[in-house]
């Protein structure tokens, strides 16, 4: 009796614990894009995974490529606002700010006809004071990361991104990315170890409904 019991209680503990994994998310986040080719070479790699992502896109890059932001809404991502110029916001008067936000909330509700909430500011700068004003005048909310592999970075090569992400997800992670092939590259590898591990990946806006 005691043998069944022990039994039960271990099937149990194992389901419990695929659910647990199953409720895994994560956010995979492309800052400074679109770019030709590499920003469709990451979406192929997102759909064939059946994963979601955000693009942080610059105004400067979606009005060169709007057909490219058609694509990455087609798909079912999310594009969000990561200024128009890329500069450093804390630096600019908030009027600039604002038409450096607006501009390019533009040019992407141009493609999905949503009001775009979610902004990355360049270089993660923005003042307090800044965050709070944007909130309250244009509705809209910063988004950080928590999981950074540094892909900039010449050392950061596709098999050390790869790894990076697959040692570093965590539930309810933001992972910040760029525009790279090297990142496309790793994505092939990465995804499907990381939905073997039960992660599913979402949007930002799926993962703030919680
Ligand atoms: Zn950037």
């Amino acid at each position: 009796m005691i043998k069944i019991l022990k039994y039960l209680l271990i099937v149990c503990m194992t389901s419990i614990s695929i659910f647990a994994q199953g409720v895994k998310r994560i956010a995979l986040t492309f800052d400074d894009g679109p770019k030709a080719k590499i920003t469709e070479e990451i979406i192929e790699v997102l759909n064939e995974n059946d994963a979601k992502a955000t693009f942080f896109i610059l105004g400067t890059n979606g009005k060169r490529y709007p057909k490219i932001l058609e694509k990455i809404h087609e798909s079912g991502h999310q594009i969000a606002n990561h200024s128009y110029n890329h500069p450093n916001l804390k630096k600019l008067p908030m009027s600039d700010v604002k038409k450096e936000l607006e501009s390019t909330n533009k040019i992407i509700s141009d493609v999905t006809n949503e009001k775009i909430v979610y902004f990355r500011p360049p270089y993660g700068a923005l003042g307090k004071t800044q965050k709070e004003e944007l909130r309250k005048s244009l509705g809209m909310e910063s988004v950080m990361w928590n999981i950074c592999p540094k892909d900039w970075e010449k050392a950061s090569d596709t098999n050390y991104i790869a790894k990076f992400l697959v040692e570093n997800a965590k539930n309810n992670g933001i992972v910040l990315l760029h525009d790279y092939g090297k990142t496309a590259q790793a994505l092939k590898i990465a995804i499907p170890q990381l939905k073997a591990q039960g992660f599913e990946f979402v949007t930002v806006a799926e993962l703030n409904k919680k």
